[in-house]
């Protein structure tokens, strides 16, 4: 008896729960890069890169290990292009009488997964993904104990779970649970030390990025600095240069960003994690072994497992609470189409344009550059939710249905209204001239509301509030903003409601094809 184990793209840990207690003796590791997962959004080149080399690594390892792996390669000429085609291939092949397999990451794949028993006439067992600490039955189980889904009672109950960051008596360390009130400070006058830990392309990773540009050349963003790790060694390298360089400084500064500074203080350790060379526990460990060693500050590791074992696994219980409803969440209504800038990046707004530019050039932008100036931006000119889903699942190389879709749709988006995030992330100008430099070296005045040189982000701001009155001036959390509102005068309003609504008419939207294939792609991407 042949047992078939399919290791899917992300799920490249050799602690997977699929391997475990399988014999290699009588066991096929079936690994498919197939067309179906490449092109159904048009991603970044680099991701499509990180993936296909770390899949091909990843194989090499396991046969050295003493596994049987199948590796289908995207240019094998019978590939059928699709998880389940290949799957059908694999059994007749193998003659396996039985699959095994972890849960899948979205939505779409689980449910082809679903499909297969029933097709091929063999037993599928579907195990939990463990890599994450808080199963998914333990997440609905909180979820329907509560009436406000806040992220700060799981992280709680996850700091409890793990014994992270908790002294023997149960209390956590430090006396406090969070220290992100610390984690705010605007951007350092000094620059990082060094760049984050580069990884030149090996003879794997070349061939990959051959294949890329010619097969998906039309594709968004650039290769020409892919330095990310793709394998497990590389990517514990990097976490050690993090731990070292950045971590002490990664709370205070967590939500600066600096024009031209692409990573600043943050572990660019997201690609890592979510294709499975690193877990959260062992970023986590890390991190606490670090402060315990004191040579990083309690805010900082603090800070750092909070996104790690708080806000990551909380995403990922969001996506799969709400899915599939929510892929078409959009509470505001919006239907403006995505602007061109998000692809060109050509903009007269300095934020915008630089955040764009590190997207395309490392299919990479920090949290704050993704939430808070593009993110915000999208909300506040009211870009229709589903075009921006696709843009942000398609531009970054972490970007995952289940982390994507809730970070997007929920927290930066609002889109489903409530759910995730407790109010609206909108902000003006203000907000991104005190945690940047960016608006001293715009062509725009961050002060001024109205006029051919006044920020965008100020009228869109305020007409964001009037044009949602109805839906959100109920929000206890927002009542200051509509008390400010209140208070200006007609003339005021109108001329704010004018600005903003001459503004979004001169918004360029993107040509079709970039995202998702319909029609040709405009040239260039
Ligand atoms: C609109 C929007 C879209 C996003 N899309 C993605 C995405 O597709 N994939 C993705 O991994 N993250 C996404 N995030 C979350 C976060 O921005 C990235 O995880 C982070 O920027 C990755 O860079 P880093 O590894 O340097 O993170 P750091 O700033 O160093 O943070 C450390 C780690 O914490 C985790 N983390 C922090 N915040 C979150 C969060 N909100 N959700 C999940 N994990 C978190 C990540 O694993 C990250 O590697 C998104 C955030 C927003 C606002
Ligand atoms: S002035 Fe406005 S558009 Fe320009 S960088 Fe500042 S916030 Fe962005």
């Amino acid at each position: 008896m042949t047992l078939l184990v399919p290791i899917l793209g992300d799920q490249l840990s050799h602690g997977l729960a699929s391997l475990r207690g399988a014999n290699p003796a009588d066991t096929v590791i079936l690994m498919m890069e197939v067309a179906e997962e490449t092109t159904y959004v048009r991603h970044h080149k680099a991701k499509i890169v990180l993936i296909l080399s770390a899949m091909r690594h990843f194989a090499d390892e396991l046969r050295e290990a003493g596994w049987t792996v199948d590796y289908v390669r995207l240019d094998d000429p019978e590939n059928k292009g699709s998880f389940t085609g290949e799957v059908g291939r694999a059994l007749e092949r193998h003659e396996a009488s039985a699959i095994r397999i972890v849960e899948a990451g979205e939505w779409r794949v689980s449910q082809a997964i679903q499909g297969w028993s029933g097709r091929f006439g063999v037993p599928v067992e579907v195990l939990g993904d463990d890599r994450f600490i808080c199963p998914l039955p333990d997440f609905f189980a909180w979820a329907a104990s509560r009436r406000e889904l806040v992220m700060e009672s799981f992280y709680r109950q996850q700091r409890r779970r793990t014994g992270l960051l908790m002294e023997p008596d149960g209390t956590p360390t430090g006396g406090q649970w969070n220290f992100d009130k610390d984690n705010r400070a605007p951007p350092p006058k000094e620059r990082p030390l060094r760049e984050p830990k580069r990884f030149a392309p090996d003879a794997i990773t070349q061939e990959v990025i051959a294949l890329v540009e010619g097969r998906f050349r039309h594709h968004f963003g650039t290769l020409d600095r892919f330095a990310l790790p793709v394998t497990a060694a590389e990517a514990e390298a990097l976490l050690a240069d993090f731990v070292e360089e950045r971590l002490p400084r990664f709370g205070t500064y967590q939500d600066a960003m600096l024009e031209g500074a692409d990573f600043l203080y943050h572990s660019r350790l997201s690609t890592s994690l979510n294709c499975g060379l690193l877990t959260a526990r062992q970023v986590c460990e890390a991190a606490e072994a670090a402060h315990r060693a004191g040579t990083v500050p309690l805010n900082a590791a603090e800070g750092f497992i909070r996104q790690m074992i708080g806000w990551r696994e909380y995403i990922r219980g969001m996506y799969w609470l709400e899915m599939p409803g929510l892929s078409d969440a959009n509470f505001f209504e919006n239907k403006r189409e995505l602007p061109d800038f998000y692809w060109t990046g050509e903009t007269d707004m300095a934020c915008c344009a630089d955040s764009v530019r590190n997207t395309r050039d490392n299919a990479y932008a920090h949290h704050i550059q993704r939430l808070m100036v593009l993110g915000n931006f999208a909300m506040l000119a009211g870009i229709d939710p589903a075009q921006v889903a696709d843009w942000y699942l398609v531009v970054y190389a972490d970007a995952y249905e289940w982390v994507e879709h809730p970070n997007v749709l929920g927290m930066s988006q609002y889109a489903d209204g409530g759910r995730l995030g407790t109010k609206p992330y909108a902000g003006s100008g203000a907000y991104i001239n005190r945690m940047s430099n960016y608006c001293k070296g715009c062509r725009y005045d961050v002060k001024k509301r109205v006029g051919d040189d006044a920020c965008p982000f100020n009228a869109l701001y305020w007409d964001f509030l009037d044009r949602n009155d109805r839906k959100l001036r109920g929000n206890r959390r927002l009542w200051q903003p509509y008390a400010t509102w209140d208070r200006f005068g007609e003339q005021t309003k109108a001329e704010i409601r004018a600005q903003s609504q001459q503004f979004l008419e001169s918004l360029q939207p993107a040509a079709p094809g970039w995202a998702r294939a319909a029609g040709q792609p405009p040239a260039g991407g």
